[in-house]
């Protein structure tokens, strides 16, 4: 398929990308991994196409002053994997980071392309024009909804939110930078995601002339432990059929808060509040991780084909928590 014709710039400043960016149809080039394959698929269209790779005060991992880091929009998933101070603090996030793709695209991709790709449902990337694309029809609902989601589709499109890196950020509660015409803001992340029952259009808030220009960790108290784990379907470079974060504040064996969020379930990463509450002030044994893990997927709704999802992410949940008690 030939790539449709749009016009490229390379700017050199947030304020010079943001006035592009509020010209009709222009969209932001990171990376471009994702960008230019749905460019290219027609997924969507591009009159003008802004890359920011130049923005140097958008690269690196840097410590903040509370003890947190600051990752720029445009680190590639390789830095984030490989950082050591990532890998020390958030270690949720290096592993999940080094499951992302495959190593090429881990050296391409940044961080904030991560966050904002578009979703994998194969008809949305197909020539299907459905709800998503502005059309009148979930084709998915009664098709070949295998990867589809089982929490969160409110009826009406059943996408999986693609991102490794969303849900251990989640479970960090990272707010993130975004910068537009009218200045800058904070976004907790959790607040980044759009439900399908929202606006079954949009994956993110954010507006065409926003950018995510950096993600905020925020120091982790003593006595926080944290995972991701993901299942592929494929052994190789694969999305998450299912994945689960978690960062649990412990305290002996006692867990004082707990943050559960699980990929490839929903269309945004999704909390388990249910599981979160049932942890929350018990200790971390057998009883307790059995109760949590049936609370986690009591509210699931799958579809046809994807029932298989509930004991899958029921063993993994489970798993992960029995390693947590166990080390
Ligand atoms: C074959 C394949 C396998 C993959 N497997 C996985 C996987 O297993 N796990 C996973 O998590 N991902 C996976 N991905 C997705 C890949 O990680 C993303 O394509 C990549 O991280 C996007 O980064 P980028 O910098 O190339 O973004 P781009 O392609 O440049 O941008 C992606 C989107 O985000 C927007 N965008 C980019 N940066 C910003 C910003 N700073 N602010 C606002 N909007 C922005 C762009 O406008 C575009 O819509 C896979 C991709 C491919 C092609
Ligand atoms: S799941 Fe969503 S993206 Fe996929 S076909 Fe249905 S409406 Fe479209």
């Amino acid at each position: 398929m030939l790539m449709p014709s749009f016009s490229y710039v390379r700017i050199r400043s947030l304020k010079e990308a943001t006035e592009h960016l509020s010209s009709n149809r222009a969209r932001v080039h990171a990376g471009g991994t994702d960008l230019l394959g749905c460019l290219r698929d027609n997924i969507f269209e591009a009159k003008k196409v802004v890359s920011i790779s130049g923005l140097k005060n958008l690269q690196g991992i840097e410590e903040t002053k509370d003890g947190g880091l600051r990752i720029g929009a445009l680190t590639t998933i390789t830095e984030i994997a490989g950082s050591k101070k990532v890998r020390d603090r958030y270690p949720a996030l290096a592993k999940a980071a080094s499951e992302v793709a495959s190593p090429q695209l881990r050296n391409q991709g940044t961080i904030g392309g991560n966050l904002c790709q578009k979703p994998r449902c194969w008809y949305y990337r197909g020539e299907f024009h459905c709800l998503r694309k502005g059309g009148s029809t979930c084709y998915a609902y009664q098709g070949e909804n295998q990867f589809h989601c089982i929490f969160g589709s409110g009826g009406i499109c059943y996408i999986t939110h693609p991102s490794d890196t969303a849900p251990p950020l989640v479970a960090y509660q990272a707010p993130l930078r975004i910068v537009g015409s009218r200045g800058s803001r904070l976004l907790p992340i959790e607040r980044l995601y759009v439900l399908p029952s929202q606006d079954v259009r949009r994956e993110t808030v954010l507006k065409p002339n926003e950018i995510l220009t950096e993600v905020l960790l925020p120091r982790q108290p003593k006595g926080v432990v944290s995972s991701y784990r993901k299942v592929r379907a494929r052994q190789s470079w694969d999305f998450a059929l299912a994945g689960v974060a978690l960062a649990l504040k412990l305290q002996e064996n006692r867990v004082e808060k707990a943050s559960i969020v699980l990929s490839g379930a929903a269309p945004i990463p999704w909390r388990s509040k249910e599981a979160e509450q049932t942890l929350t002030g018990n200790p971390l044994n057998t009883d307790t991780i059995t109760r949590a893990v049936n609370a986690a997927l009591k509210k699931a709704e799958p579809l046809e084909k994807n029932s298989y999802k509930i004991p899958l992410f029921k063993g993994m949940l489970e798993e992960e928590l029995q390693a947590i008690a166990k080390r």
